[in-house]
């Protein structure tokens, strides 16, 4: 979006008016995400998504609730149904699967298959010249107000967030912990130097430095110096981030209209995402889906 050596005070008005850390109050949750992923294409009740998921029943117990509160979840006959606010994370469920299988093609999880019989390849687009959307391509637009948010339930508390070291790092695994979330989202608003990320975050000096290296280690940040810039790889998270944004104005914001302050170069236009198939360019959504059930070698990590 912007090169790390312009002002980083120049952005803070986006960052604080950025609805990215409200949206990881919802789904930026270790399990959350899974939940929802586990319940895109039926209803599941307590007992399946404990058998399916491996989650230690009173993390389950506390996601659901959490979730339903969020109004992501409703109660359905045979347990559990997703809500719409829930149905509209499929943008964020299928980009976040498609940059793990990208590095790791045997990545467990929940296989979708589009309509044209492919499996889904999804692919972000601008809604109004239905090009991909690049980070190369984005400006930053007037900054958006600052979120009014609709009454909302307090966050849940955060566990520690469990890094293996040595292991991929995974989309899932860098939603579910709002510090690195927040960190890489700040990566694209072009704050990138050790000391511009601290004063933004307000963090603890260990707790960055931890993030940091396993931003590094995974491959999505590359440092230099006091500098820690996004690789191709981490370039390749925006389209994930633009549709957090995305889902956060239409869910949370109290006007619910788009707004992520981001204009889009090719169009001019303010940038408004949506999801096309990667193979035959048609709309994605969970009526052109179906599963195929939950694929890997391991279910319990
Ligand atoms: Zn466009
Ligand atoms: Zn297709």
């Amino acid at each position: 979006m912007t090169k790390p050596s312009s002002a980083p005070l120049a952005v803070t008005a986006h960052v604080t008016a950025s609805i990215v850390p409200a949206v990881l109050d919802v789904i930026g949750q270790r399990w959350s995400l899974a939940i929802i992923q586990a319940l895109l294409l039926e209803d599941k009740s307590f007992g399946q998504l404990l058998r399916e998921l491996h989650i230690p029943r009173s993390t389950l117990a506390a996601r659901l609730k959490h979730l339903q509160a969020m109004r992501c979840l409703e109660p359905s006959p045979a347990g559990y149904s997703l809500a719409e606010a829930g149905r509209a994370l499929l943008p964020i469920i299928s980009l976040a699967r498609a940059w793990d299988v990208s590095l790791v093609p045997e990545t467990q999880g929940y296989e979708l298959i589009h309509c044209c019989g492919e499996r889904l390849l999804p692919l972000l687009v601008c809604r109004h010249c239905a090009q991909p959307i690049h980070v190369r391509d984005i400006q930053l637009g007037a900054p958006a107000e600052l979120p009014r948010l609709g009454d909302l339930p307090k966050p849940l508390r955060r566990s520690r967030a469990e890094f293996s070291a040595g292991e991929p790092l995974s989309a899932t695994e860098i939603l579910g912990d709002r510090w690195t979330a927040m960190v890489v989202a700040l990566a694209f608003y072009g704050v990138q130097r050790y000391g511009d990320l601290k004063r933004h975050l307000s963090i603890a000096p260990n707790i960055l430095a931890d993030r940091l290296l396993r931003l590094c280690e995974g491959g999505v940040l590359l440092r230099e110096g006091h500098c820690y810039r996004l690789s191709e790889r981490g370039l390749q998270l925006f389209p994930l981030i633009v549709a957090l944004m995305a889902w956060g104005d239409r869910w949370l914001r109290e006007t619910g209209q788009t707004q992520t302050g981001l204009r889009h170069r090719p169009c001019a236009q303010l940038l408004e995402p949506e999801l096309r198939c990667g193979c035959c360019a048609g709309w994605v959504d969970l009526q052109s889906v179906q599963g195929t059930g939950f694929s890997g070698p391991n279910k319990s990590a």
